[in-house]
């Protein structure tokens, strides 16, 4: 039994203005960055204790990269900041009239309170869904799609049954957004460049790889070209794309779309919607669509010296009347500038209006394809977005540790169309999971 009362959270006393910072993505990460000399004690709590770079998780997923090449160690990342501590805990509940934050293991005052928990999947009610599909928001979800996909082809080569390989070979994400569009990009490559030469025996023009979107565009957050282009670039690499497609349900082993139609396959990929990874203690007016209403210099409204930054913030704007999109970009800027009006307000200024500049969308879809919306409504494909899509990657990545290694992991793929980690560390067994069980006892067997 776990004795969470002989631990402590262990922060030391100060005299300095204490700000305590949930979550420790890209919003969080850069208000630390930028409050590392303000003179104030910053505490970090996060539940996992490395920042992620989340727009490279689906290449973990399809064994592009490892996943300590997108992601870095807050210990690792803030040795130098003074009067820094960041502990491995979940915040369970805020109290903003003692300013207190909870945890399992202690509860700790702030005289500044972030908010920056980003978001969570959303499965709009469907408990059968929650508990069948692969989620990809965090690493260890990586992990699990990346063992699911390699464990169906390890088990579609040794099965003898038509049907049950059909719907081992038949991947389904829901969702072409971004991460959906990607996802399924780099699956159809290694469909073409790496599975033939991994299983001989298999015959990879079985294999179907589905995109269902509800909306009637690809990337629908992203311009008409864009859309156009990316439903284009998936059409050439072999992609069954559904536009104006819901996903009705799913059972671990059909996937029944709105309208009747049904896909039998092991994997269903949910990329099809987040919501706001909220905490109790924030008062329910404020909540509105699964995020933290905030004025324009983020703070919650109805309350002192407690902000959101980042996807679980929204802040209505002129510009912006639906807030800010849920990107790393909005977190980045508003983390900025809070930590330069936390500055001016501790001085007796007044705070500046968040501004948000736009630096435009990306997606990457296969090999050497790309779009990009640009400010000035300029739109890039082809090989030229790539590029530019990989620049960004690279600039944007945390550390030059993870740069170099994502660099080179992309040159190597670049030259030898290779990937280099199609393996299954930790094998990936759901309650009632076919695949998966079987496997492991064969496994065992041995
Ligand atoms: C697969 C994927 C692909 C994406 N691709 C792109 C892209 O290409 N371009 C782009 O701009 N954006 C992309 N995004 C969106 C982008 O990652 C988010 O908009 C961004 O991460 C938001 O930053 P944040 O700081 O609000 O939240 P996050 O970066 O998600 O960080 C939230 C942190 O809070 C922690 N946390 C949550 N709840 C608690 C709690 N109760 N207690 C303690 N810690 C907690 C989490 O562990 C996490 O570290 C993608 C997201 C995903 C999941």
């Amino acid at each position: 039994m776990l004795q969470f009362d002989k631990l402590s959270l262990n922060i030391p006393d100060t005299q300095k203005p204490r700000i305590v910072v949930i979550g420790g993505g890209f919003g969080g990460m850069n208000m630390v960055k930028s409050l590392r000399n303000a003179g104030m004690q910053i505490v970090l709590f996060d539940k996992q204790n490395y920042n992620g770079f989340w727009p490279l998780l689906y290449q973990v997923a399809t064994a592009g990269l490892e996943p300590d090449a997108i992601a870095e160690p807050f210990r690792k990342m803030f040795d130098d900041v003074e009067d820094f501590h960041y502990r491995m805990v979940r915040v369970s509940k805020i109290d903003p009239a003692t300013k207190t934050v909870t945890t399992l293991i202690g509860d700790l005052k702030y005289d500044y309170l972030v908010i920056a928990t980003g978001s969570k999947s959303n499965y709009f009610g469907n408990k059968q869904i929650e508990q069948y599909s692969f989620p990809l928001k965090t690493i260890p979800e990586a992990l699990n799609v990346r063992s699911q996909f390699l464990q169906c082809f390890e088990q579609a080569s040794v099965t003898t049954d038509p049907a049950e390989r059909e719907s081992l070979l038949t991947f389904v994400i829901a969702g072409a957004g971004p991460t959906g569009v990607e996802m399924a990009g780099s699956l159809a490559e290694m469909r073409k460049h790496v599975l033939p030469a991994d299983y001989p025996g298999l015959d990879f023009s079985q294999m179907k790889i589905y995109v269902v979107e509800g909306l009637g565009k690809v990337l629908p957050p992203m311009s008409e070209e864009a859309g156009n282009d990316a439903k284009r670039y998936l059409d050439d690499l072999g992609v069954i794309v559904k536009l104006n497609t819901l996903v009705d349900n799913y059972d671990g082993q059909t996937v029944t779309l709105k309208g009747g139609e049904q896909i039998r396959s092991q994997t269903l990929v949910w990329a099809a919607g987040v919501t706001g990874a909220m905490i109790e203690g924030i008062p329910s007016e404020v909540v509105e669509r699964g995020r933290i209403l905030v004025d324009p210099i983020s703070r919650i409204q109805g309350l002192t010296d407690v902000f959101a930054i980042g996807d679980i913030a929204l802040m209505k704007l002129e510009k912006w009347p639906k807030g800010h999109p849920g990107v790393a970009q909005p977190a980045i800027q508003q983390a900025e500038h809070l930590a330069k009006n936390l500055q001016r307000m501790r001085k007796g200024e007044q705070p500046t209006p968040f501004d948000y500049f736009d630096k435009g969308s990306l997606a990457i879809v296969g090999r050497s394809r790309a779009v990009a919306d640009l400010p000035g409504n300029i739109h890039l494909g082809g090989f030229i977005a790539w590029m530019s899509w990989l620049f960004v990657h690279i600039f944007y990545l945390v550390g030059f540790r993870s740069k170099l290694i994502v660099f080179s992991n992309w040159m190597y793929r670049l030259f030898t169309y290779q990937r280099g980690t199609r393996i299954i560390i930790r094998p990936f067994v759901r309650k009632d999971d076919k695949v998966g069980q079987e496997m492991l006892e064969r496994n065992e067997a041995v």
